[in-house]
């Protein structure tokens, strides 16, 4: 554990610290607001007279570039790495300090500003994982602008809805981005999405990197070197923002019809950042961050940009996969910079699992402390996995897009609570859960349930849905009538430690003749078969019991199906659950459908499966996969 001072740590025990900080809010996130810079301090560290609208140091006045940036680069970390970009897809690299990208920033916002843009103004970013990306990001917060960032990987029309819902006065984006070698044509997604969007964007902003078509349009579009050449300033004045002023909007993915822009605020937003440095990820001085994420996704908002800036460590942003050239890259990172800290995902474990370990163990990650892993659960046989040939801790922890940061979690920062594989722990600072029935009472220890966050909750978190007040609180509010409960619509058991057990999505709960199975808990004693790579159940129609489980099932690379194999994982089921799991079918698959983000796309199995329409396929990882569903159901299942 570090220790460092600026952080907010009146106790070094998880349960003090936890009750004090949902007990006193007030005197808690105040605490840890005072270890930021403010231009004016707050009269109220939480207004909650319209709740659920909840704000956060009312009445402060802030800035999270000025904070993120300017407090290091003119302080005593000049010329510390900031940046630390690796693009292995490219072959190139770089080290940015503070003080480069102080300046960087500064000239960017200039740029921005000479163009017309101004408080309040949406600016999307549609960019690969270059230092550019989070120069624009902290320019538009200089100014007060809100960022929109859309995931590089989007397609047209997802793009066109976002520019639509946003309405952004100017588009920042680079010619291409590079996957495994291959060039990502960005620009004319941006052109095409342009052309479809019904909103007009003045300016579009383009990045060369020399590795893809340009095609500008004349009056439009404008080179971010030539508009940094012609536009840029060394100094502009960081915008004195309120506290509660939105810093940006970032898309949920995977869901149907209209996009769902979740709003952070500006001072919440920074302090809860700032504060799970300390708290949770135990980082401190001489912290070296390496989150793998993507800057499309909150993860890569929080934790590649926002919070190791703040915090004041070097942050690698990396362009890449995890397995491309070879399955040692990310590893090859850790040992060149010293990385102590690092934020993955339980999917790129699973991807690394199928290669042989000397690709880990012969690595040098003497240096790593920690992997906290989020976005889906973790399984016991991949964390067992991970902390055997990562020789480190494996944290799991579980948050959402609308969080901003982790909901439940170990917190080393403040106490190393014992793991207990396949839950991501506790409660985070600031959290009071509960699991509930669908009238909200509150159920007994170790039954299934909905978990619900007990209004307020911590700052940071969303403030609404962009431009649908109304839409805030039917999706997370309105669940359980007269009680303030936040639904973070994910189906939980509660132990009797007060551990928290993620089942899945509380809508793709399956209901056997009156028995709710989390998907969960169906997937984890089906992967644990020593022939089985991955997993995923649906609940399907079922005349008798309602409903019935069929399940869709990976085999290791060097498996074929087989009778003999269904009947073990039947019988596995049956044994480890009970008769009422019995899946009705067992479907062998060579890839299951999955988000850009690595989630299992369960809604488009079921889809596929009961012949209905598709829906919105915009963030699927590989269209192909909903053919081997198709191909699945036709041909390689045995019904019962
Ligand atoms: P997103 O907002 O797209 O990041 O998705 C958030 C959802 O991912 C949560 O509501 C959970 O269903 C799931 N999730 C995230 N982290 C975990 C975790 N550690 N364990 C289980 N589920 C998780």
């Amino acid at each position: 554990m570090h220790h460092d001072e600026s952080r907010f740590l009146p106790y070094t025990d998880y349960e003090k610290l936890h009750t004090m900080s949902v007990t006193e809010p007030e005197k808690f996130w105040g605490g840890c607001a005072e270890y930021l810079h403010w231009y004016k301090k707050w009269d109220k560290v939480l207004d909650d007279s319209k709740a659920p609208f909840y704000r956060w140091f009312v009445g402060g006045k802030t800035n999270i570039c000025y904070n993120a940036v300017d407090r290091h680069a003119l302080g005593d970390k000049r010329g510390m790495a900031a940046i630390i970009w690796e693009s292995p897809t490219t072959g190139k690299s770089s080290v940015m300090t503070y003080f480069q990208l102080y300046r960087e920033v500064n000239r960017f916002a200039g740029v921005l500003k000479n163009l017309g843009v101004k408080k309040g103004d949406r600016v999307i970013i549609y960019m690969p994982m270059v230092p550019e990306a989070a120069v624009a990001m902290l320019a538009c917060v200089r100014i007060g602008a809100i960022h929109s960032v859309v995931f590089g990987g989007f397609s047209t029309e997802s793009l066109a809805d976002r520019i639509n819902d946003a309405a952004p006065k100017v588009v920042v984006c680079a010619e291409a981005g590079s996957r495994k070698g291959n060039v990502v044509p960005l620009k004319k997604i941006i052109d095409d999405s342009l052309a479809a969007a019904k909103v007009k964007v003045e300016k579009v902003i383009v990045l060369n990197r020399g590795i893809g078509e340009l095609n500008l349009v004349a009056g439009r579009d404008i080179l971010w070197d030539e508009a940094m050449e012609k536009h840029g300033e060394v100094f502009v004045e960081p915008e004195q923002l309120d506290s509660t002023d939105p810093s940006y909007i970032l898309y949920t993915s995977g869901t149907t019809g209209k996009p769902k822009g979740v709003v952070r605020d500006t001072g919440g937003y920074m302090v809860a950042l700032h504060a799970s440095m300390g708290q949770i990820y135990d980082v401190g001085e001489g912290d070296v961050y390496f989150s793998t994420s993507d800057i499309g996704w909150v993860v890569g908002h929080s934790y590649i940009v926002y919070a190791p800036l703040l915090k004041g460590v070097p942050t690698i942003m990396f362009e890449g996969t995890p397995d491309y050239p070879n399955p040692g890259v990310w590893w090859d990172v850790v040992a060149k910079y010293g990385v102590t800290t690092m934020f993955s995902a339980p999917t790129a474990m699973r991807v690394l699992r199928k290669f042989p370990e000397t690709w880990f163990k012969e690595k040098d990650l003497s240096s790593l402390k920690y992997v906290f892993l989020a976005g889906e659960p973790l399984d016991e046989p991949t964390y067992h996995w991970a902390t055997d040939a990562l020789g480190t801790k494996v944290i799991d922890h579980y948050w959402q897009t609308e969080s901003g940061w982790p909901m439940l979690t170990n917190m080393p920062g403040v106490e190393f609570l014992p793991i207990k594989p396949g839950s991501p722990t506790k409660g985070a600072m600031g959290y009071q859960f509960l699991v509930v029935n669908e009238k909200g009472e509150e159920i007994p220890r170790g039954e299934k349930g909905f978990l619900v966050a007990k209004g307020p909750i911590p700052p940071g978190t969303l403030m609404t849905i962009w431009g649908d007040d109304e839409r805030y609180k039917e999706s997370y509010w309105d669940f359980y009538p007269g009680k303030m409960f936040y639904h973070t619509g994910d189906f939980a058991i509660m132990d009797k430690d007060g551990y928290l057990w993620m089942l899945g999505r509380a809508d793709e709960v399956i209901n056997v003749a009156g028995h709710r199975l989390g998907t969960r808990e169906v997937e984890e004693i089906l992967s644990s078969h020593p022939k089985v790579a991955e997993t995923s159940v649906i609940g399907i129609k079922d005349d008798l019991k309602g409903e019935a489980i069929s399940a869709f099932v990976v085999l290791k690379a060097d498996v074929t199906p087989s009778p003999e194999i269904e009947k073990e994982l039947i019988k596995l089921i049956r044994d480890k659950i009970g008769a009422i799991a019995t899946p009705k079918e067992v479907r062998f698959i060579h890839a299951l459908p999955k988000t850009r983000s690595g989630k299992i796309m369960r809604r488009v199995i079921k889809a596929v499966a009961e012949g209905q329409k598709l829906g919105d396929l915009s963030t699927i990882e590989d269209g192909a996969t909903v053919d081997e569903v198709k191909k699945a159901l036709e041909t390689m299942g045995v019904d019962k």
